[in-house]
């Protein structure tokens, strides 16, 4: 940051995601602003800017790059341009704030991690899960002792994708495509942040349930050892339009269980559980997810912290994902290597 009273964002990428949730949150806070936007084709980067009130628009990354007025970028692009965009950033002195996914492979991901490493800028994963109340409160209650030790886990989060979002998600590999790295590199972000602990191995199988085309999953079920020995199952789909979402996590002395909590929304309520006797926890106020994550951030970039996801966060949530695939596609348990 220059003389200049806010941190100046710039997006990388006119998606959907900065457009519902990320514009919002980063003007949304007393010390943030969005100031540019890049898009590959600069009619739609001028349209994104006009509709989104955003200054200034380039249709190149260096253009958005140059801008001394970004600070922090924001990359939202589909998973394919991730590290190719984050490297030309983090060698332009920017933080970046990067979509999960952060890359389609492992080695990609720890490559950019130590990419930023070494301009020493900020990395964060905009994983947004671990920013609600509701999953705070599950890490805080485990930790504090509440339910004993933490035996198994189930994570629902199966969901029907919008239909505006039916696009590169069910089409195209290539691009990061498909259920896995879209859904259960979250489930695994938000695991290794309740419970604290490290996925070891995991087992799955994934299916095509009219959605997804050409070799792409659109359903996925599976089940992941910790090093503390819990097991986890998980059911991510783009598929089912009738279900709740759900984490619960079964200790030796009582059981959290949450409902409506794998969302992008700040809702859900979170029960403990003693043998037949539950009782609703106390969450105070939800704030929107999006906005915690841009907060920390904001922090971590003027020396005050460390961003809420961070880098290291994001290659572990990929590197359990990326097993979780090979799992699916070899029919063979699969160890998680970090
Ligand atoms: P979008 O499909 O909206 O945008 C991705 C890219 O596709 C854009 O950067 C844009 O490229 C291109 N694009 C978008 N709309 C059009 C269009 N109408 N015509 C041509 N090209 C278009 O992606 P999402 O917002 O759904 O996802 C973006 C990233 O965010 C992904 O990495 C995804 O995993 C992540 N994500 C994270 C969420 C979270 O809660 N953490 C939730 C949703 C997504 P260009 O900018 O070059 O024009």
């Amino acid at each position: 940051m220059t003389d200049r009273q806010k941190i100046g964002w710039g997006l990388i990428g006119a998606s959907d995601i900065a457009k519902t949730r990320m514009i919002e949150a980063i003007n949304g806070q007393p010390d943030s602003a969005v100031v540019a936007v890049m898009s590959a084709n600069e009619e739609r980067a001028k349209h994104y800017a006009a509709e989104n009130g955003i200054a200034h628009y380039y249709a190149s990354v260096d253009a958005l790059l140059a801008n001394p007025d970004v600070d922090v970028v924001y990359i939202s692009t589909t998973n394919d341009r991730h590290k190719s965009e984050l490297t030309l950033a983090a060698k332009a002195g920017k933080h970046v704030l990067c979509e999960k996914p952060l890359a389609l492979t492992l080695s990609d991901a720890r490559e950019m991690l130590e990419t930023c490493q070494q301009a020493h800028v900020v990395l964060g994963t905009n994983h947004h899960l671990r920013n609600a109340v509701t999953h705070r409160t599950v890490r805080r209650l485990i930790k504090e002792g509440a339910i004993g030790k933490p035996l198994a886990a189930r994570v629902f989060h199966a969901v029907y994708l919008p239909p505006r979002l039916q696009g590169w998600r069910l089409q195209k590999r290539e691009a990061g495509g498909g259920v896995i790295l879209d859904i259960t590199v979250h489930d695994a972000d938000a695991l290794h942040f309740a419970l604290d602990d490290d996925a070891e191995e995991v087992v799955a199988l994934s299916g095509q349930q009219g959605l997804a085309q050409s070799s792409l999953e659109d359903a996925v079920m599976g089940a992941i050892r910790f090093r503390s020995g819990l097991l986890a199952q998980f059911h991510d789909a783009f598929t089912i339009k009738h279900a709740r979402t759900g984490l619960e996590v079964y200790g030796s002395e009582g059981s959290l269980i949450g409902e409506d909590v794998m969302t992008q929304e700040p809702k859900g309520r979170i029960f403990l559980q003693r043998g037949d006797q539950r009782e609703e926890v106390d969450l105070g106020e939800h704030e929107n997810l999006y906005a915690h994550q841009v907060r920390h951030f904001n922090a971590a970039v003027k020396g005050q912290g460390a961003p809420f996801t961070t880098g290291e966060d994001g290659v572990r949530s990929l590197a359990v994902a990326t097993a979780v695939l090979e799992s699916t596609k070899s029919g063979q348990r699969v160890a998680v290597r970090y």
